[in-house]
């Protein structure tokens, strides 16, 4: 039950000034339709009125204000006119001016002989200055109540500023004073403000300071706003936890480390640090008895792949199965390629299943799947079907995530009880970044490559160039490199691309003849295989893609790639892009075509690219120049929303906030003590009190 005292902030935003019922169905779709929802919402702008010229000296076109007395009316003639009020004061004359005005009203509020306080933008018509419809008139009596800094609110169609100002304004005095729920000397070394005089401040800008984001009201009020999202992500977290815990009592994948061992022994190279270090973490969630649900950050070519391969060696030792999904079946297939005969190197039984197994071959392996015959499944999403049952499905690993929706990380859940999550990814997300965006899960990192990469020689060429490009490749080709031509996606018509794809194919051809190929995401996938294995084995030495090469693909002999409008792509895709060559033991380069002109954040960008090969350092740069929505794509990561927050501006806060989560569960778990109970105020505030129902009560 919410505490009474929030009462007052939960009253229907009708019991402000101006606010009837039609104008907070306005507001219910725009911000809410509670008093809290109106707090929330802050000012991204402010009219500032202590300009106070002369007549004779005033500015156009800024906002000013004036002591005047009313000198003369002037009722329009006819009806599309405006009337005019003449009004002076002894440095000069200033019209205002007003539309479809009611004259009588006009008469009575401004009476001729009269003085008042005009406030409003003032503008230069032929020699006469006006001002049309005044924000103010203000009677002597009056004058004191002229605001010298006015907040501006976001607006939206069929709300005014001056109703929403009003209306937010006479909300402030309703606040009421809350148990803290920051902690004191967290608030003191930042010298941050109780949270209703932060509500207060932010509402009363004083100056422009106040409403960027640093400003230590601003930040307060983030933090809180951080707070409470954490709070509830780490509840719902440990709710699934112990849900899970208690269907999965008893089930603890114990360590493989014989069998990982062999498989480790049968390796060509020893792994990296970062390898010893993710695997460790793997193993220890697995034999936990909850659940895991473990977040693998690794750079394109980090090794991932083998980090999932010794995960499901313990999930196969201990009896289970395990299954590897792909985004695409270039990537199943490959995955095949390079797990499978590892796997058969241990007598582990697996099988590729993929949307292309049909008729027979296809019931064959899901018998194999239903039997327990197959340990491990390596395939595409055609994974998640219905009519596939594993006989005991003990681990799941998705990879290449940002491929995937939550939907369908929710139906791989439901292929068996509480089964283990490992998600791998090679969208390096800056840290600041990845609690929010992956908050329900454990993150590892794998910061250190494999040794011996060549570094990548990167230049950024205008498509001016094209035909030098084009030509170029004769010494490359003649020295035996293979190539990866990229075509963006352009437009979202991915028929529309496609054509750009096949253009560019054609003109290769003419230059090239055979030795060019082309692959994009609407061919079938065996003909997408046919160009693939073309390419692999050198038949194909240009390949013309469409974005479909983007994750994973492996070929280390290819050592040129080209990306054309690279400018159109975010840094993350094009890390990956690059992330194709330099595999191999040969010199790798890499093309960024761009169409220019370019602004000064696209070539920056692309600057970027050259000078750095560090996925976390890319992300980071581009996070700085773009911000955090569209770094994480908004629609992919699930990136909640927030009113005060701005991800970009108070990312630095967000480790803390996750300190004092952790914390704070630590010491109280059903926030009961006095700071907890504060806590589920704030929850209450931020309308996430839905968590609450996870805490025990009393
Ligand atoms: P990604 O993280 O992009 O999925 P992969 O798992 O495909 O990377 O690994 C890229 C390449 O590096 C593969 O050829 C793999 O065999 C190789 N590799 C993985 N780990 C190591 C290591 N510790 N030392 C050397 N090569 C490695
Ligand atoms: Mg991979």
């Amino acid at each position: 039950m919410r505490p009474s005292t929030l009462d007052p902030l939960f009253a229907d935003a009708t019991q402000l000034p101006g606010i009837g019922p039609k104008l907070a169905k306005t507001l219910a779709d725009f911000i809410g339709d509670k008093i809290i929802d109106l707090l929330w919402h802050l000012p991204s702008n402010l009219i500032d009125r202590q300009y106070r010229p002369s007549l004779a000296e005033v500015e156009d076109g800024r906002i000013a204000t004036f002591d005047v007395t009313i000198i003369k009316h002037e009722a329009p003639r006819r009806r599309n006119l405006p009337y005019r009020i003449t009004c002076q004061n002894d440095s000069g004359f200033l019209s205002l001016v007003f539309f479809h005005a009611k004259g009588d009203w006009l008469a009575r509020a401004l009476p001729v002989g009269a003085t008042r306080m005009i406030s409003g933008r003032v503008e230069r018509f032929r020699d006469n200055l006006q001002i049309v419809h005044p924000d103010h008139m203000l009677a002597a009596a009056e004058f004191k109540k002229l605001p010298t800094i006015e907040p501006v609110y976001p607006l939206t169609a069929g709300i005014s500023a001056k109703v929403l100002m009003k209306a937010v304004q006479a909300a402030l005095p309703r606040i009421p004073a809350l148990d803290e729920w920051q902690q004191a000397d967290w608030l003191a070394k930042n010298n941050w403000p109780t949270w209703q005089e932060a509500l207060v401040a932010a509402h009363r800008p004083e100056a422009r300071e106040a409403l960027e984001p640093h400003h230590p009201a601003r930040q307060r009020l983030a933090y809180d706003e951080l707070l409470a999202h954490q709070l509830v992500l780490a509840l719902v977290r440990r709710q699934r936890r112990q849900m899970l815990g208690r269907q999965l009592a008893g089930r603890e994948f114990a360590p493989a480390e014989k069998l990982q061992t062999a498989f480790l022994d049968n390796l060509p190279f020893q792994l990296t640090g970062s390898q010893i270090e993710a695997a460790a973490d793997i193993s220890a969630d697995m034999q936990a008895p909850s659940r895991m649900l473990r977040l693998l950050q690794g750079d394109v070519g980090s090794g991932k792949t083998v980090v999932a391969v010794l995960a499901m060696l313990q999930a196969v030792a201990n009896g289970a199965q395990a299954a590897i999904m792909a985004p695409t079946e270039i990537l199943a297939q490959q995955h095949g390629e390079t797990i499978g005969p590892w796997l058969d190197a241990l007598g582990i039984r697996w099988g590729l299943i993929t949307g292309r197994n049909k008729g027979k071959q296809r019931q064959a392996h899901l018998d194999a799947l239903a039997n327990g015959e197959t340990q491990i499944a390596i395939g595409t999403h055609a994974l998640f079907q219905d009519d596939i049952d594993f006989k005991d499905l003990g681990l799941a690993v998705v990879d290449e995530q940002h491929r995937f929706g939550v939907q369908q990380r929710m139906s791989l859940s439901s292929k068996g009880n509480g089964i283990d999550v490992l998600v791998m990814t090679a969208t390096p997300i800056p840290r600041t970044l990845t609690l929010t965006a992956y908050g329900d899960m454990d993150v590892s990192r794998m910061p250190d490559k494999p040794p011996g990469r060549k570094p990548i020689d990167t230049r950024i060429f205008s498509t001016d160039r094209y035909p030098e490009v084009v030509s170029g490749l004769k010494n490359v080709l003649a020295e035996g490199a293979r190539i990866y031509w990229v075509c963006p996606l352009v437009s979202e018509n991915e028929l529309v691309d496609l054509a750009a794809a096949e253009d560019r194919f054609k003109d290769l051809q003419k230059h090239y003849g055979d030795a060019v190929g082309l692959v994009h995401g609407q061919m079938k996938a065996a003909d997408k295989d046919a160009v693939m294995a073309r390419f692999q084995a050198g038949d194909i030495r240009i390949l013309v893609a469409t974005t479909v090469i983007e994750v994973g693909v492996n070929v280390p002999e290819a050592t040129v790639m080209i990306i054309e409008h690279a400018e159109r792509f975010g840094l993350a895709q094009l890390h990956q892009l690059r992330g194709r060559v330099g595999r191999g033991l040969d010199k790798s380069s890499c093309l960024l075509i761009y169409r220019g002109p370019l602004g000064e954040t696209a070539k920056a960008r692309l600057q970027i690219m050259r000078v750095t090969e560090d996925g976390f350092v890319i992300a980071e740069e581009d996070l700085r120049l773009r911000g955090a929505g569209e770094v994480l794509g908004t629609r992919q990561s699930g990136l909640p929303t927030f009113r005060i927050a701005d991800l970009e501006a108070h990312a630095n806060l967000l480790p803390t906030v996750h300190d004092d989560v952790k914390l704070m569960l630590h010491n109280d778990p059903n926030l009961q003590s006095p700071r907890g109970q504060a806590l589920r105020n704030l929850l209450y505030l931020f309308r996430r009190d839905e968590a609450i129902r996870y805490l025990t009560s009393g």
